[in-house]
């Protein structure tokens, strides 16, 4: 007889895992380039409060964030009621799925991007994934996206910087997008790495979120902030939607994961130099790259990505021979974090082999 069984939509999910470790021993590789870490070591004074709360974590957390909150509503000037907190950004996206769907109901996203809208609006929630191509270059296609909205449409989400393409959204085509978007839907903007964006025609998603009652974005302090292993993620989001964020996931944020972000916001300067660090060693990587003849898009996050189609199980498995971990994405190409410069380097060395052979 067999047992209880959950539901089969649930077998996307564990594809999705064997997809993520490519089939490589990613944990024996030294030079981690998969996941978009942030490869420095955690600030001296974010480490020192993160510590300080662990010696107390026979208690639950502040169930509310409310402290981290009030910091991110000073940090942006916003009532703290458009905020919610959770554990990592993916689990404030799925709050949002669970809180604005219900099965039938439909979410578009672009494709390729964030597996993680797909795999939750089908498996998790049992609602409709729409998935609208990205345009050749890589970037979304608003006009397709918009002409994919229907009556049961109730969610839309624009990943700027897209993961993987790490492409922007433009100002003035957003702006014409949210105008053809009906007022009940919900327009969430990923903005995952926002930090590292330096193109001036993206537009910022918190100034949205004060022009228009249906936009929300998410946020990470996994990515420039460097806490992925900590797992905090934050919305700004109409009042109503925040409260039911807040609502879906109680104790989601541990103490010393609310007490980490608190600090590393404090030490944003700090912060905000390494990630122009990252942004030199990004530029370098795509220069270094394309004069070895590959075909790299521009990235305004701190990956950058190849669209070499199928040829990237063979350059993932020539980087494995290397030690370092890259991602690849079905047959569309392959993602590579900004690592360490000597990561970085040893990366380059490895791509200039790789194209001769
Ligand atoms: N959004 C995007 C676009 C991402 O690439 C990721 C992580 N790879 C996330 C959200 C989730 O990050 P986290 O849960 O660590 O905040």
């Amino acid at each position: 007889m067999r047992g209880p069984q959950p539901r089969p939509e649930l077998h996307s999910l564990a594809a999705h895992a064997a997809g993520r470790a490519g089939g490589a021993p990613t944990a024996e590789l030294k030079h981690l380039l998969a996941a978009n870490e942030n490869p420095y070591d955690p600030l001296p004074g974010v480490l020192d409060a993160a510590v300080a709360a662990a010696g107390q974590f026979n208690r639950y957390p502040d169930i509310g964030c409310e402290r981290l909150i009030d910091a991110l509503a000073h940090r942006f000037d916003l009532p703290p009621a458009r905020f919610a907190a959770g554990a990592g950004s993916v689990s404030v996206i799925q709050s949002l799925v669970q809180a604005m769907t219900a099965p039938g109901d439909e979410v578009i996203h672009a494709w390729r991007s964030f597996e993680a809208y797909p795999i939750i609006t089908k498996a998790v929630c049992g609602a409709t994934a729409v998935g609208v191509p990205l345009t050749d270059d890589g970037h979304h296609d608003l006009t397709a996206m918009a002409d994919r909205i229907t009556e049961r449409t109730r969610l839309i989400f624009i990943c700027t910087p897209n993961n993987p393409t790490g492409t922007t959204v433009r100002r003035d085509e957003l702006a014409e997008f949210l105008g053809r978007v009906p007022e009940n839907v919900l327009v969430v903007l990923d903005e995952a790495y926002a930090e590292f964006v330096r193109d001036e025609d993206t537009p910022d998603g918190i100034t949205l979120c004060r022009e228009y009652a249906n936009v929300a974005v998410v946020r990470t302090f996994s990515k420039a902030y460097g806490l992925a292993g900590l797992r905090i993620g934050y919305a700004v989001a109409p009042e109503s939607v925040a409260a039911a964020l807040r609502m879906t996931a109680p104790y989601g944020v541990s103490q010393i994961g609310q007490e980490a972000a608190i600090a590393s916001l404090a030490a944003e300067r700090e912060v905000m130099h390494r990630v122009d660090a990252v942004i030199t060693e990004r530029r370098r990587m795509e220069d270094v790259l394309a004069e070895q003849g590959w075909p790299v898009t521009r990235s305004q996050a701190n990956f950058v990505w190849l669209p070499i189609g199928d040829r990237g199980g063979d350059f993932a498995a020539a980087c494995g021979r290397a030690g370092i971990a890259v991602r690849v994405l079905g047959t569309d190409g392959v993602r590579v974090t900004v690592g360490s410069p000597e990561a970085n380097d040893l990366f380059l060395a490895t791509a200039a082999e790789a194209r001769l052979g």
